[in-house]
């Protein structure tokens, strides 16, 4: 990344085409936090998705040898079955998505999406079946209508409407000067957190992948438009293989199944009202977030009664 950037910096007169094409590498890799550090196999065929089932079987994966970050995780998505998982902050939550979109590949264990390991596969087709809203969008450099097609190139322009509609943006862009034709990114009208977020799920809605993965995809939305949202990405998770991964409990109540992630190992399982009747890590998790928003709610109609 680093190495990416300092030549920008020399090379003012580069062409646009270029450096777009060094940006949308850039920011693909930095939305993710990573480096690209894997290759194709040589005979690396191209992922068959029949129904898009993801499996994690007894995963090592450490950043740094001396510092494991999952220590023997297993679990399955069922094709079209949505899976929860949730844990404290650094727990390694991201990391999965991470491992699945293959941009590192594990020390121990297997992923696999439909019985083929990721890395017997391209890139490229692995990429092609992921749909993934990342906890930091990063936009690129264009219209705001690029950064949603980039879902889908060939998507019409109703599709594009539609996918906007569906993620709450539509009526944000129609007060845009100059609607979808507006610059957005580094050099362009800077959106918020929630307006980025919401414009990577309307690119998630247009491109319908086989497999979803949302990583915190609504934490910068305020619980409100959250909501709104929520029902959207329901839609779109409808009959799709989805793993989320969820700081705010509410939105995983209905996964099929919820996974609790601590120190490198899965230290719970099960439905929501199984982990509650449970009273361990997620009921207690639960406990809190719930108090929170009692607050937060107490703290707003003082506020509206002002
Ligand atoms: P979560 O999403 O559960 O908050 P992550 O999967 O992002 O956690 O990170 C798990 C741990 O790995 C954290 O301690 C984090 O600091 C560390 N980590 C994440 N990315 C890297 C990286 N690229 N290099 C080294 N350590 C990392
Ligand atoms: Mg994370």
């Amino acid at each position: 990344l680093i190495q990416l950037s300092v030549p920008l910096n020399f090379i003012g007169f580069i062409y646009r085409e270029i450096r777009q094409g060094l940006t949308d590498i850039e920011a693909m890799f930095r939305l993710l936090g990573v480096k690209p550090e894997v290759v194709d196999a040589a005979d690396a065929n191209a992922l068959r998705v029949d129904a898009g089932a993801v499996e994690f079987r007894d995963v090592h994966f450490a950043y740094d040898p001396a510092r494991p970050i999952l220590k023997g995780v297993s679990f399955k998505v069922p094709a079209g079955k949505t899976i929860a998982i949730v844990g404290p902050s650094g727990a390694g939550k991201s990391t999965i998505s991470r491992l699945l979109y293959r941009f590192y590949d594990p020390q121990g264990g297997q992923v696999l999406i439909d019985g083929q390991d990721v890395r017997d596969v391209t890139q490229k087709s692995l990429r092609h079946a992921i749909g993934m809203v990342p906890q930091d969008t990063v936009l690129f450099n264009d219209t705001i209508a690029y950064n949603i097609r980039y879902g889908r190139v060939d998507a019409s322009e109703e599709e594009l409407e539609t996918a906007a509609d569906l993620a709450q943006i539509s009526g944000f862009i129609a007060r845009l000067p100059d609607g979808f034709d507006t610059m957005v990114g580094e050099r362009g009208l800077k959106l918020s957190g929630g307006e980025k977020q919401r414009v990577a799920i309307a690119r998630t809605i247009l491109k319908a992948p086989p497999v979803l993965v949302l990583d915190e995809a609504t934490s910068a939305l305020d619980s409100h438009t959250e909501r709104e949202i929520q029902s959207a990405l329901d839609k779109v998770s409808q009959g799709r293989t989805t793993l989320v991964i969820a700081h705010r409990l509410s939105t995983v109540v209905n996964a099929d199944e919820i996974i609790v992630l601590q120190d490198g190992l899965i230290a719970e399982r099960g439905t929501h009202a199984v982990l509650i009747a449970q009273g361990g890590l997620y009921a207690s998790m639960w406990d809190r977030q719930r108090e929170a928003s009692e607050a937060e709610e107490r703290l707003r109609a003082v506020r509206e009664s002002d």
